[in-house]
C-alpha cells in the first residue's frame, strides 16, 4: 500500500467513524429500527392525537418509493399519495404543501424554489424555475437608499416590502401536476390543509426560529398574532394551528393558482406589501414594495434545461441559471476531476475541494446571473477545458489567497490563464431553506429545494392568509460588486436573483443513482459538493457523507466551517498550507442573536439496485430530518 493510499484510508475511516457517531446519535432518537413503517404509521394517528409526533428516522432503506424531507409530517404526505399510487411529483407538491405549514419560516407559497425531476419513462431529466422575479418597477437601485445614495443595511432591505419578489412557490406545483403528475392541486393540498387546521405539536426547532426572528415579528400585526400569540414563544408541546393557511389552501384548491397570479389572493399580497401590517408601537419603519398584480398575473415557472457534467463515468445534473448552483457544483467537479482525490492524503483531497470551490466561486460571481438579462456562458464554464484552466492554478503546497479573480472562459486556452483583477462575493448565507428528495415505485424522481429567503422570510405574513411573503429579492447584489465591471446580478424589472440552490440528480447509465440538495444560502454550493465527494471520491455512506462535518469556502479569506470541521485532525494539515476556518454564529440579521453554527440540513436519496432505496435525511442539523420508503426492509 502506498503512502498516499494509506493517507486516504485514514482519512475515509475518521470520517466514516464521524458520520457513523452522528447517525447513531440520531438513530437512538429514532427507535427501533425493526418497526415496520407501516406498524408506525398506526402508531403516528395515536401520537399525533395525543398531541406528540413520531419520532423522525434518519435513514430507510425499502422499495416502492421513498421520501426524506425535514419533516415527520411532509414525509408522511409525501408516502401517503405514494401509497395511494401517486407519483414522485405529486408526493413532492403534497410534501412542499405541508412544509409550508410545519416549517413556515423556511419555506411556502410566499417563496420561491427550484424543481429537478428525472422521469422514468423518458430517462430524461427536467427542471422547474419557481424562482421570484422583481416587479415590473423595479431598477437597479431597488436597494440604494435615495437619501445616501448608499445601499441599505442588508436587515433593512430583509424586513422590508422592497425585497418581496413575485412567489414561484405555486406556480411550480401547478406546472409540475400538470405537466408530470396525475392529481390535482386540490388533492396534492389537502393533507397539509388538514393538518394547518387541525394544528401540530410545536418542537424545539419552529419555536428557536420563532425566537430568532421575535423582534421583527414583532413588528407587524399579522405576524405576531400567528407566531407570537399573547406576546409569547410558542411553547414546546403545544398545539400550533393555522386556520388562515388552511382556508387559503381550500380557496387555491378550489380556484386554482390564479387566485394568487392575478386574483383575490394576489390583490391581498399586493396590498401587504404596499400597507404593510405593522403593528401599534411598532419601531421600525420598513420600506413598502413594489410589486402590482400585473406582476403576479405576469408570473411563469417555465421548463429550463438542466446542467449536466460528467464527473467519474455519471451524469451530474442539477439547477441551470438563474441559479448559480448547477453550473458551481459542475465547474467544481470538473475542476477536481483533474486529479485524483482518492489517491491523495486527507489534507491534500480536502486542501483541493477548498480551492476548486473558491476558484468557481470567483466564476460564479463574475458570470452568473439572470438568462433572460445576462448572456450567461454555461457551456464554458462548464466545459472540460475550462475546468481545466481552472485546475492548473491549485497549488498543492499554498492556498490561494481571496478573492482570487474570476478566470476567462471565453479564452478557449487550456493553460494557465493570468487572470484579471479580483472581486469580492458578497457573503450572502441565508439559513432557511429546505431540499427534500423523492421516488416512486416507477423510478421517477424528485428533487426540490424551496425557500422564502432568510429565516422567516420578510418577516410579513398576509394577514388572514397564514404565510409568510419572501424576502428573496436580496440575493441581487445591492450595488456593483466592483467598479467597472459588469455585474450579473444587479435587479432590474422582471429580473430573477440569483440563488444557490443545487438540486441535484446523479445518474449511472441514465438510471438514477443519487439525489441530493440542501439549504444554506451560497453555502448551498459547497454542501452538495462536499456531499457528493464524501460520497464518491471519499468512500462514505450517503448517511454518513450528509451527516459528516462540512466547511464551505467561497471565495473569501476565511472558510466558514463547523465547529466539528474545525476539531477534525485533519484541520492543522490545512492550516499549515494557508486555509483559514471561522465558525459562524450569529444571525445575519441581528449580530446579537446566537444562531447554531450547522450548514446546509440536506435530505438526499441513493439508488442500489433492483428498485431498492435507500432515504437518508439529515440526522442532527436544524432537528434532523425524517426518512421513509413505502414498503420497509426488514433489517
Ligand atoms: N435565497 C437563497 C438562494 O436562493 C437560499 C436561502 C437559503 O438557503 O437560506 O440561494
Amino acid at each position: 500500500m502506498t503512502a498516499s493510499r494509506s493517507g486516504r484510508r485514514v482519512m475515509t475511516t475518521s470520517f466514516l467513524a464521524l458520520g457513523a457517531a452522528i447517525v447513531a446519535v440520531a438513530g437512538s432518537a429514532a427507535g427501533p429500527a425493526a418497526v415496520s413503517r407501516a406498524a408506525e404509521a398506526g402508531h403516528a394517528r395515536t401520537a399525533l392525537a395525543a398531541g406528540v409526533l413520531p419520532p423522525k428516522q434518519a435513514v430507510a432503506v425499502g422499495t416502492g418509493g421513498a421520501v426524506a424531507s425535514d419533516d415527520v409530517q411532509a414525509t408522511r404526505a409525501g408516502i401517503g399519495v405514494l401509497r395511494r399510487g401517486g407519483n414522485a411529483v405529486d408526493a413532492a407538491v403534497a410534501v412542499a404543501a405541508m412544509l409550508g405549514v410545519t416549517d413556515p419560516f423556511v419555506a411556502g407559497i410566499g417563496g420561491g424554489g427550484f424543481l429537478v425531476y428525472y422521469d422514468a419513462r423518458t430517462r430524461h431529466v427536467y427542471t422547474i424555475d419557481g424562482r421570484e422575479t422583481a416587479p415590473g418597477t423595479a431598477g437597479p437601485g431597488l436597494f440604494i437608499d435615495p437619501a445616501t445614495g448608499k445601499p441599505l443595511p442588508f436587515p433593512t432591505a430583509v424586513t422590508s416590502g422592497l425585497s418581496v419578489g413575485v412567489p414561484g412557490t405555486l406556480m411550480t406545483w401547478e406546472r409540475a401536476l400538470r405537466s408530470f403528475g396525475t392529481i390535482g392541486l386540490a388533492d396534492a393540498l389537502r393533507p397539509a390543509e388538514h393538518v394547518a387546521s387541525r394544528g401540530f405539536p410545536v418542537d424545539a426547532v419552529f419555536r428557536e426560529q420563532v425566537r430568532e426572528n421575535a423582534f421583527r415579528f414583532d413588528q407587524f400585526s399579522s405576524t405576531s398574532a400567528l407566531f407570537l400569540p399573547g406576546g409569547r414563544l410558542p411553547a414546546v408541546g403545544s398545539i400550533f394551528r393555522n386556520p388562515d393557511l388552511a382556508a387559503t389552501y381550500a380557496e387555491i384548491g378550489r380556484d386554482g393558482v390564479a387566485d394568487l397570479y392575478g386574483g383575490p389572493l394576489g390583490a391581498e399580497v399586493v396590498n401587504t406589501v404596499h400597507n404593510l401590517p405593522l403593528a401599534p408601537g411598532a419601531t421600525l419603519v420598513p420600506r413598502p414594495g413594489l410589486m402590482r398584480l400585473s406582476d403576479l398575473a405576469a408570473y411563469r415557472a417555465p421548463l429550463r434545461a438542466p446542467t449536466h457534467v460528467r464527473y467519474q463515468g455519471l451524469d451530474v445534473y442539477s439547477m441551470a441559471p438563474p441559479s448559480s448552483g448547477g453550473i458551481t457544483v459542475g465547474e467544481s467537479l470538473n475542476i477536481l476531476s483533474n486529479f485524483r482525490l482518492r489517491d491523495m492524503t486527507q489534507v491534500q483531497a480536502l486542501h483541493h475541494y477548498l480551492e476548486a470551490i473558491r476558484l468557481a466561486f470567483a466564476d460564479r460571481n463574475r458570470y452568473i446571473g439572470d438568462p433572460a438579462f445576462v448572456d450567461v456562458p454555461t457551456k464554458r464554464l462548464l466545459s472540460k477545458s475550462f475546468g481545466r484552466q481552472r485546475a492548473c492554478l491549485i497549488n498543492p503546497h499554498k492556498a490561494l489567497t481571496s478573492p482570487v479573480p474570476p478566470g476567462d472562459p471565453y479564452s478557449g486556452s487550456g493553460g494557465c490563464v493570468p487572470a484579471g483583477s479580483a472581486e469580492a462575493g458578497q457573503p450572502s448565507d441565508g439559513a432557511s431553506t429546505n431540499n427534500f428528495v423523492v421516488s416512486d415505485r416507477w423510478g421517477d424522481v424528485v428533487c426540490y429545494t424551496n425557500t422564502i429567503e432568510e429565516l422567516g422570510g420578510s418577516g410579513i405574513v398576509v394577514p388572514g392568509r397564514g404565510f409568510l411573503l419572501n424576502n428573496e429579492l436580496t440575493d441581487f447584489d445591492f450595488a456593483p460588486l466592483q467598479p467597472g465591471v459588469p455585474d450579473p446580478n444587479l435587479p432590474a424589472a422582471g429580473k430573477r436573483p440569483r440563488s444557490s440552490m443545487a438540486p441535484t440528480i446523479v445518474l449511472r447509465d441514465r438510471r438514477p443513482f443519487l439525489a441530493v440538495g440542501s439549504p444554506g444560502g451560497a453555502s448551498i454550493i459547497t454542501t452538495v459538493l462536499q456531499i457528493l465527494l464524501n460520497r464518491l471520491d471519499f468512500g462514505m455512506t450517503l448517511p454518513q457523507a450528509i451527516a459528516a462535518p462540512r466547511a464551505s469556502q467561497r471565495n473569501s479569506p476565511v472558510t466558514q466551517a463547523e465547529p466539528a470541521f474545525i476539531a477534525l485532525p485533519v484541520t492543522a494539515g490545512l492550516k499549515a498550507l494557508g486555509q483559514r476556518f471561522a465558525i459562524v454564529d450569529t444571525s445575519p440579521l441581528n449580530p446579537s442573536i446566537i444562531i447554531s453554527p450547522d450548514i446546509g440540513a440536506a435530505n438526499g436519496l441513493e439508488f442500489l439496485g433492483r428498485h431498492r432505496v435507500l432515504a437518508a435525511a439529515e440526522p442532527v442539523r436544524r432537528g434532523g430530518g425524517d426518512a421513509a420508503v413505502v414498503e420497509p426492509e426488514r433489517r
